[in-house]
């Protein structure tokens, strides 16, 4: 039976290229973000490289829209065995200038966005005894100024990670975090217009520090999900494997 997988926050950046490289294992993908039709392209070009994909809208935050979208993807592509918690937002600012929307906000999408997602298709995977959780954390986990918000959810979903990967092993259920330092996107093509530069002079600055003398690009981070999602990886669990170009202190 051919494996389905959900990619949350798949219309762009890290998610749409995740889509497209579990597709091109063989996989069936559900490319999940807040709108659906954002998604028309990236399914469109998996169908015509002969794979199958289905674009659902919903908020992973949103607890009646997720529990809707995975018996969606349950029904029309079959059941989950692999998620990929990507979906994510940024509402940078400095502690004293942080609203309570911009901590609610972020922590919504990552944590409860996880949370919601996991717990929804988890169902399915301890039913077959089969099933892969790959959570997209960060660098800035480990401390970024201007992100209090972003860098506890990143942090809290190493321990999330963690403690899934206790609780599901039994059922043959692997859970591990991929956290990339800087990634060329559209969010750090939003960090650079926040920062008053260009998107190459940021990209610039960051390779300076980076030791492969490189940004990471979004199919770097699928090809680790690729490695996770695969067999080659079934004991593997419970990490976090930080894709930054280098170490990471
Ligand atoms: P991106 O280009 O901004 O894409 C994020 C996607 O998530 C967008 O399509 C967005 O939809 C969607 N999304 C946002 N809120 C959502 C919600 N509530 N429900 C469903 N979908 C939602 O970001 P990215 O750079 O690819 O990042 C992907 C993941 O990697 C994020 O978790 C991010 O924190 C993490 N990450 C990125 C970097 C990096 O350098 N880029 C580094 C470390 C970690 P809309 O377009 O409608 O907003």
């Amino acid at each position: 039976m051919t494996r389905t997988a959900i990619v949350t926050g798949a219309a762009r950046g890290i998610g749409a290229a995740v889509a497209a490289r579990l597709a091109h294992d063989g996989l069936q993908v559900a490319l999940l973000d807040l709108d659906e039709t954002a998604c028309a392209d990236g399914v469109q070009r998996i169908t015509d490289s002969g794979g199958r994909a289905l674009a659902v809208g919903a908020d992973v935050a949103d607890s009646g829209a997720v529990t809707d979208a995975v018996a969606r993807v349950a029904e029309e592509l079959g059941p989950p065995t692999v998620l990929v918690n990507n979906a994510g937002i940024t509402r940078d600012n400095l502690l004293f200038k942080m609203s309570e929307d911009d901590w609610d906000s972020v922590i919504g999408v990552h944590l409860r966005g996880a949370f919601l997602m996991t717990r929804a298709v988890q169902e399915f995977m301890t039913q077959r005894r089969d099933g892969r959780i790959i959570n997209l954390s960060s660098k800035s986990a480990l401390g970024n100024r201007g992100q209090a918000n972003y860098s506890a959810a990143k942090a809290g979903l190493q321990g999330f990670t963690k403690t899934l990967a206790i609780e599901l092993g039994k059922f043959g259920i692997t859970v591990n975090a991929i956290a990339p330092g800087f990634i060329a996107t559209d969010m750090t093509a939003a960090t650079a217009r926040r920062l008053g530069m260009t998107t190459e002079e940021l990209h610039r600055a960051a390779a300076e520090q980076i030791p492969l003398g490189r940004v990471g690009t979004p199919e770097d981070i699928a090809n680790t999900v690729s490695f996770l999602a695969g067999e080659g990886a079934s004991f593997v669990s419970g990490q976090v494997i930080y894709v930054a170009g280098g170490p990471v202190d």
